[in-house]
């Protein structure tokens, strides 16, 4: 008979597994891992990696553990407990009294008593470890100790097939040395933003030569972000305009020297919109004034739909699809784009969380779809598509549900914008640059009711200027 803990080890071991084998991204698995092993040691756990040089230890993930202590700075990996230099497995049974610890004071204040350290392995090197943190002094037992290897060679395993044929910039995500010092706070508000959205980002990961003087390089390229998994740079414009010419230059420059980089340039104003939309940034404060131009009237609008309800009658002429649409701004268009298709359909909804700005929410679905689409024919119907990023996360998650097909149909597509470049099967409109609402579309959940698409008259707030302080 398994005991008790024996139990609990083989449900996080196996939770695990079903982690690492799935399609979640690494970060999703390395959680899995760190959780499992934390909740069934009773601990605090954390995942650590040597940097790319291997002279530090970086936090890659952890549960149960305070931030001040994760925020500490990160251990030189010859100071601290050697797990991940000998290769080997070492328990430090009361940290109080053992000078391998750093930050022994913290620790203690922490209510750490032991440290259990076990290095995950790749390709027989070291690349990092699992610690488990206990608030009880550590009586470990052989089983207690192969239950962590055994974690940390899972957690080898997510790295191996991640690692797979990757590039170099992908290799240096996982050794980003985290918390990232950002240059400038908009990083960092677009940082969060992707890790709302569950994208894996590298923060400056790589410099490229743009002028050689003989041997000696003269002039540098370090875009802001690297995105693993679209292979996209993003570099973020929020400076004066004068130094935007000398930026754009370099970028021509990039984009002769080095053809095969994807980047994607926001400028001020672009990023502006982008955080507008999650009621950040200066543009967050503005206020609509009536519209200030109609973009696409009644008609218009009557006419394009019919035109892609056609098609999309004809290419499911065979089929019965579901269209699923993204609640809210989808409404007219779904309800006027169901009544011009000829083939019979079904009908369902998903509804997502919008970030907010609160430095560790993600994105949820609060509203998951009825059906069962596992070997349909989908198309997802969206208003708008604008970076991209809401359009991906759905697609993912729908990806994950196994439908025979899935085919995009979007009423209005802002390109200039673009950060995930997916394929759109149908579209409605190409549009400007420029914010738009009408037809289920809102400002600040006015003019959803509109009968057309246009442009609302924006004005921001005058400024204020500051009192000035006299001495
Ligand atoms: P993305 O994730 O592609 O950047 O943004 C897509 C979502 O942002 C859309 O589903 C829509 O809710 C919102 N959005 C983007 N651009 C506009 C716009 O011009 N007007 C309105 N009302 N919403 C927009
Ligand atoms: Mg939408």
């Amino acid at each position: 008979m398994a005991s008790g803990k024996e139990r609990t080890y083989y449900k996080a071991v196996r939770r695990a597994i079903n982690a690492v084998i799935s399609e979640t991204s690494l970060k999703d698995k390395l959680t899995v891992i760190v959780r499992g092993t934390a909740r069934s040691m009773k601990a605090g756990a954390s995942l650590v990696l040597l940097n790319a040089d291997r002279t530090k230890l970086v936090h890659s993930a952890s549960w149960g553990l305070p931030r001040y202590y994760l925020q500490k700075g990160m251990p030189n990996a010859d100071k601290s407990i050697s797990e991940v230099a000998t290769g080997r497995t070492v328990i430090i049974e009361d940290i109080k009294r053992d000078s391998r610890v750093q930050y022994r004071q913290m620790a203690a204040q922490a209510g750490i008593v032991s440290i259990i350290g076990t290095p995950i392995i790749l390709n027989g090197l070291p690349i990092g470890s699992i610690r488990v943190y206990t608030k009880q002094p550590c009586e470990c037992s052989r089983q207690d100790i192969s239950f962590v290897s055994t974690m940390a060679n899972l957690a080898g395993i997510a790295f191996k097939s991640y690692l797979e044929g990757q590039s170099e910039e992908r290799v240096s995500a996982l050794r980003q040395t985290q918390p990232v010092a950002f240059a400038h706070p908009s990083e960092e508000d677009f940082a969060r933003i992707l890790d709302f959205y569950n994208m894996e980002w590298v923060y400056e990961p790589r410099s490229f030569p743009l002028k050689w003087d003989g041997d000696r390089i003269t002039e540098m390229f370090t875009p802001d972000f690297y995105l693993p998994n679209l292979d996209l740079y993003v570099e973020l414009t929020t400076l004066k305009q004068s130094l935007v010419t000398d930026k754009n230059r370099k970028l021509r420059r990039l984009r002769e020297l080095y053809p095969e980089i994807k980047i994607t340039l926001l400028y001020k104003n672009d990023y502006n919109h982008l955080l507008a939309k999650y009621g950040f940034g200066p543009l967050a404060q503005s206020r609509a004034h009536g519209i200030k131009q109609i973009l696409y009237s009644t008609v218009d609008i009557k006419n394009r739909i019919q035109k892609m309800a056609k098609q999309i009658s004809k290419d499911y002429a065979d089929r019965r699809p579901i269209l699923v649409g993204l609640q809210r701004g989808f409404i007219c268009f779904m309800a006027d784009l169901m009544r011009q298709i000829t083939v019979p359909l079904d009908l369902d909804f998903i509804a997502i969380s919008y970030y907010t700005g609160t430095n560790d929410s993600v994105v949820k679905i609060t509203k998951d779809m009825d059906l069962n689409i596992a070997g349909r024919h989908v198309i997802m119907v969206e208003d708008i598509v604008d970076t991209g990023i809401t359009l991906n996360y759905i697609l993912n998650h729908l990806k994950a549900r196994k439908p025979a097909s899935l085919a995009v149909c979007v009423l209005l597509n802002r390109r200039i914008r673009r950060i995930v470049d997916l394929p759109l099967d149908y579209i409605g409109f190409e549009i400007p640059d420029e914010f738009v609402v009408g037809y289920g579309l809102d400002y600040r959940e006015e003019y959803r009711n509109l009968p057309f698409i246009a442009i609302p008259d924006i004005k921001r707030p005058p400024v204020k200027k500051r009192a000035q302080l006299k001495d």
